[in-house]
C-alpha cells in the first residue's frame, strides 16, 4: 500500500514525508538538521533532553515525539530555540565532570561536538563539580557517571536476550545516576559491550580493553560540525 504523503514546512522551506513520520527524521530527510541528543534512530524517542524542541504551528514541543501532518509549520534555526539549546548544552556541561582533552570518546561525542557547535567557551552557570567515582568491576564495560547526561539511550537500547535491560536509573531528582547489572553486564559479549560504548553519546560508558585507534585530529567531529551531514545547519 502508498505511504499518504504529506506536505509540511520547516523555517519557510517546503517538505514532505509519509504523515506519521516522527519530525526529527522526516526533516532529516529533508536536509533539515534539528539537533538533538537523546534521540537514537531505531529506539523509540523519549524527548527528555529536550535539544530538538521545535515551535509546532506556534507551540513548543519536541521534534523526535512530534508526528508530520499536512499543514505542519515548523520554527527550528530561531534566535530563541537556539538560544534554549545553548543553555541545554551548557546546563550538561555544568553538571558534570567533564574534561575532554583526557576523555576517551574526544572527537565522538556528541555533547563535545555541540558544544563546538554553540562556541562554548566558559559556560554561563557554575560548575556543580559533583564526586562521582568512576565503576570499574564489570568485566566488560567501564561506567563513567561524571560525563552521564542522562540521556536514557542505553536504557532503552541495550537488552540481553530475554530482553531484560542492562541499565537502569538509580536514585531520584538530582541524584539520579546510570546503575549497570551487574550480573547481566558480566555475561555481555564483546559486542555488546561495543554497542553499549557506541549508542552512549558521550563517554559514559567504555569498552575495556579496547584500543583508541583513531588519533586525535582524525575523529568525526575533528573534521565535521556535528549536523553537517544532513544538509543546511543554519
Ligand atoms: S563525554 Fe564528551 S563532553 Fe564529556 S569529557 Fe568526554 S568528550 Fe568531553
Ligand atoms: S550512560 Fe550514556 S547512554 Fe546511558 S544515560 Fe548516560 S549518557 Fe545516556
Amino acid at each position: 500500500m502508498m505511504a499518504n504523503l504529506v506536505d509540511f514546512k520547516i523555517d519557510g522551506k517546503e517538505c514532505m514525508s509519509e504523515e506519521g513520520q516522527y519530525l526529527l527524521s522526516a526533516a532529516k530527510d529533508n536536509g533539515v538538521y534539528i539537533p538533538s541528543l537523546c534521540n537514537y534512530e531505531g529506539i523509540k524517542p523519549k524527548g527528555s533532553c529536550r535539544m530538538c524542541t521545535v515551535r509546532v504551528n506556534g507551540n513548543l514541543t519536541t521534534a523526535c515525539t512530534t508526528r508530520v501532518f499536512d499543514g505542519l509549520e515548523v520554527d527550528n534555526m530561531t534566535d530563541e530555540l537556539e538560544g534554549l539549546r545553548k543553555g541545554i548544552v551548557e546546563l550538561m556541561f555544568t553538571e558534570g565532570n567533564h574534561f575532554c582533552p583526557s576523555c576517551e570518546k574526544s572527537g565522538f561525542c556528541e555533547l563535545q561536538a555541540l558544544g563546538y557547535r554553540y562556541r562554548i567557551g566558559a559556560p554561563r552557570f557554575p560548575y556543580l563539580s559533583p564526586n562521582r567515582p568512576v565503576e570499574s568491576q564489570n568485566p566488560k564495560i567501564m561506567k563513567d557517571q561524571n560525563r552521564c547526561i542522562l540521556c536514557k539511550r542505553c536504557i532503552r537500547a541495550i537488552k540481553n536476550d530475554e530482553g531484560k535491560s542492562l541499565f537502569a536509573f538509580k536514585n531520584r531528582g538530582y541524584k539520579v545516576v546510570i546503575s549497570c547489572d551487574t550480573d547481566l553486564a558480566a555475561g555481555i559479549s564483546d559486542e555488546m559491550a561495543q554497542k553499549a560504548m557506541d549508542i552512549c553519546p558521550v563517554g559514559a560508558i567504555l569498552k575495556k580493553r579496547k584500543g583508541f585507534n583513531v588519533p586525535i585530529g582524525n575523529r568525526p567531529f575533528d573534521k565535521r560540525e556535528i549536523g553537517s551531514e544532513v544538509g543546511a545547519l543554519r
